[in-house]
């Protein structure tokens, strides 16, 4: 009985905290939360996660594909056995719907996929909350076209985040992640100059990092640092697993159904 209780007042909660309406395009768009079911991860909605809460896992993560260069790091992951994230875009270096081919094989060889934004834009810094909305169901929609579902774990571009970010993160059910190790690959995209975003993965791995942010969208990255960073994890003895997984969310959570 007080199992029921106490579940009952669960689901009430959710329904008053969660129902959200958004104006968007100048009519009402509903975000309609009840239908989301968060009860089966232990994972937050709508607060910033930078480390793996499972000991001995490590979560390699790249950002802003699809591009021409992902499949390339597909074939690399599976050839060294491992898994990783991919948040992507959906229309920044390339469009995903063009691209849904990679999306669907990033999934089938057991990698997870979260949302980088529509089109990659600093939310911070007073952005319009809409057009924010509209950043993250648009995406949605193209991910429904392509896998049939919605990712429900998305990371800010340019780890930027701010209260704002966040309560639309929460009301729109995704779990926030950042990184607590940052290549900066983007700025070393050399094949000599690689090696200094090698060394401050380094760094910051001996400095506890456990999540770590990269870009398949640069060439050095997927030619040369990606290899570098598995070998240094595995010398570590680190597993090394999806951001999901790390958290120790089961894998249905990953991903919802249409809103
Ligand atoms: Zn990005």
């Amino acid at each position: 009985m007080q199992l029921i209780q106490f579940t009952t007042s669960l689901v009430l909660c959710t329904l008053a905290t969660f129902s959200a309406a958004f104006p968007v395009n100048g009519s009402t768009h509903e975000i309609d939360e009840t239908q989301l079911d968060r009860r089966g991860t232990s994972v937050p909605f709508g607060a910033v996660i930078d480390r793996c809460t499972v000991p001995g896992t490590f979560a390699l993560t790249f950002d802003d594909g699809p591009f021409i260069f992902t499949n390339k790091i597909l074939d690399l992951l599976r050839a060294n056995g491992v898994r990783a994230t991919f948040f992507l875009t959906g229309q920044l270096h390339a469009n995903i719907i063009a691209n849904g081919d990679i999306v669907r094989r990033a999934i089938a060889e057991g990698h997870q996929v979260g949302s980088h934004t529509w089109s990659h834009p600093w939310l911070v810094g007073g952005l319009d909350q809409n057009v924010m909305v509209k950043q993250m169901t648009q995406l949605e929609s193209a991910f429904l076209r392509i896998i049939g579902r919605i990712p429900t774990y998305m990371r800010p571009p340019y780890l930027a985040v701010d209260g704002s970010v966040l309560a639309i993160m929460g009301q729109l059910s995704y779990h926030v992640i950042s990184a607590s190790i940052d290549t900066k690959d983007y700025e070393n995209d050399d094949p000599v100059a690689i090696w200094n975003s090698f060394e401050k993965f380094r760094r910051e791995l001996d400095g506890g990092g456990t999540i770590t942010l990269a870009h398949d969208v640069h060439r050095s990255t997927v030619d040369i640092l990606a290899q570098a960073m598995i070998d240094e994890i595995r010398k570590r003895g680190l597993k090394m697993v999806t951001v999901g997984e790390c958290l120790g969310d089961a894998p249905e959570n990953w991903y919802r159904g249409a809103r």
